[in-house]
C-alpha cells in the first residue's frame, strides 16, 4: 500500500526494472502467437461493464459451429500460431458433451495448437447445466483435449467490488477455487486483473494478495499455479456500467498511463512467486505497453486474431500480427523472442533486422 500510494513512479518503475532483471534475465521480451475465438455471445450473468454478450433469445445471438471455429484454427496454424483462447458468454442449455466433441474434434484436427478454453464462470455453467461439480467438468473437458484455462473472469477478487459490478458472477472464491482445481489437474493457468471500477487501491492490492496466497499454496504443493499474471483497466466506451457513470465518475474510472504503469511495477514487485508479467497492448495502446516492459513487465501478451469482449466495449486495436508485436518490443529496447502458451520459448524469426540489435535502455541487475 505505501508503494501504491506514494512512491515516486521513476522510482517504482525501476525497482520493478531491477526485479524483472533477477526474475527473468536478460533483454528478452516474449509474446505469443495466438487467436481468440468467442464460441458464442450468449450469456446469462450480465456483467455490467460488458458490451460483448446478448441475453438469450436476443436477435443478435450465435453459437459457432465445430467447422467454423476449426476454419478459424486453420487460419491459425497459417500464421504458425500455437494457442487458441476460446472464450464465450455462459450459456445457460449447451451439455457438457457439446464442449467435449468440440474439444476433441479440435484437438485431432489441429493438434499442435494448445486448446485454452473456458474461463471458471464459464466452467460453473457448464456444471450447473449438466450437475456435476466443476472439477469433474475440468476433468471431462482435459480428457477430450482442453490445455487450460484464460484468467478471464477474475476482474477484482473482492466481493464487495464483484457485487457492484457482476452480482450473478459469484464471490471471489468461486474463481479461486475453479483455478485451483485446474490447476491440481494439471491444466495451464493465468491469473487476471481488471482494475478501474472506482474501487480503492486497497481492494486493488487485496486482489493481488489473494493471487499471491493462492499462488504460495500451489507452490509449495509442486505445482506450477499461474503462469502469468495480467492486469488492465476496465474500457467504459460501449456499455452499462460506462453510461450508468458519465460526467464527474468518469475521472475516477478507468485509469491513466501512469497509474496503469504503476499497478504493473507494484504487480512485479508484489508477486515474488509469479515469474511473468505483461503488458496490455490492446487497452492502453503499444506506445503504454512500451513503458509496461520498462515497469517490470516481460511479455508483451499476444496477437489476439479477432478479439472481441473487450474490444466491443471500447478498445482502439483489437489485434497485433506478429511483426507488429516484434517492432513494439525492439523499439521499446528489448529483443522480441516467440513463446507458447507455457510460456516456453520457441524458435523466432526476427523480422526486423534492421533493429535487431537494441541497445538496452535498463541497466542489468
Ligand atoms: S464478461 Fe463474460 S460473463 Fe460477463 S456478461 Fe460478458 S460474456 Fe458474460
Amino acid at each position: 500500500m505505501v508503494l501504491y500510494d506514494l512512491a515516486d513512479i521513476n522510482e517504482l518503475m525501476h525497482a520493478a526494472m531491477l526485479r524483472r532483471r533477477t526474475q527473468v534475465p536478460g533483454n528478452e521480451v516474449t509474446y505469443l502467437v495466438d487467436r481468440n475465438v468467442n464460441y458464442t455471445n450468449v450469456c446469462t450473468i450480465n456483467c455490467q461493464f460488458c458490451s460483448f454478450y446478448r441475453p438469450p433469445e436476443h436477435p443478435e445471438t450465435y453459437i459457432q459451429s465445430t467447422d467454423e471455429i476449426s476454419d478459424r484454427l486453420s487460419e491459425l496454424e497459417d500464421i504458425r500460431g500455437s494457442r487458441v483462447l476460446m472464450q464465450g458468454g455462459v450459456h445457460p442449455e449447451l451439455p457438457l458433451e457439446w464442449y467435449t466433441e468440440l474439444l476433441s474434434e479440435l484437438r485431432s484436427r489441429h493438434p499442435s495448437i494448445a486448446l485454452d478454453c473456458f474461463s471458471p464462470i464459464e466452467i460453473e455453467g457448464i456444471s450447473e447445466v449438466c450437475g456435476i461439480p466443476t472439477k469433474q467438468v475440468l476433468m471431462h473437458l482435459k480428457e477430450a483435449g482442453m490445455h487450460g484455462l484464460p484468467g478471464g473472469g477474475a476482474e477484482m477478487l473482492v466481493d464487495e467490488v464483484r457485487l457492484d459490478i457482476s452480482p450473478k458472477k459469484g464471490s471471489a472464491e468461486n474463481w479461486l477455487r475453479v483455478m485451483r482445481e485446474a490447476q491440481e489437474l494439471e491444466l495451464t493457468t493465468s491469473a487476471t486483473n481488471v482494475f478501474g471500477f472506482g474501487e480503492t487501491n486497497m481492494h486493488r492490492v487485496l486482489h493481488m494478495d489473494r493471487v499471491r496466497v493462492m499462488q504460495d499454496d500451489a507452490v509449495s504443493a509442486g505445482r506450477t499455479g499461474f503462469t502469468s499474471f495480467i492486469s488492465w483497466p476496465v474500457m467504459l466506451e460501449n456499455n452499462s456500467f460506462g453510461s450508468r457513470n458519465r460526467g464527474n465518475n468518469r475521472i475516477v474510472l478507468g485509469a491513466s498511463p501512469t497509474e496503469y504503469l504503476r499497478h504493473v511495477a507494484v504487480s512485479r514487485l508484489f508477486f515474488d512467486n509469479i515469474a511473468h508479467i505483461q503488458a496490455s497492448w490492446p487497452t492502453m495502446g503499444s506506445d503504454v505497453a512500451q513503458m509496461a516492459l520498462l515497469a517490470g513487465a516481460d511479455d508483451a501478451g499476444s496477437t489476439m486474431m479477432e478479439e472481441n469482449v473487450v474490444s466491443a466495449s471500447g478498445t482502439t486495436k483489437t489485434e497485433a500480427t506478429e511483426e507488429e508485436l516484434q517492432r513494439m518490443i525492439l523499439r521499446a529496447g528489448f529483443r522480441p523472442r516467440k513463446r507458447d502458451s507455457d510460456y516456453v520459448l520457441l524458435e523466432t524469426n526476427t523480422i526486423h533486422e534492421d533493429l535487431a540489435s537494441p541497445v538496452p535502455m535498463q541497466p542489468e541487475a
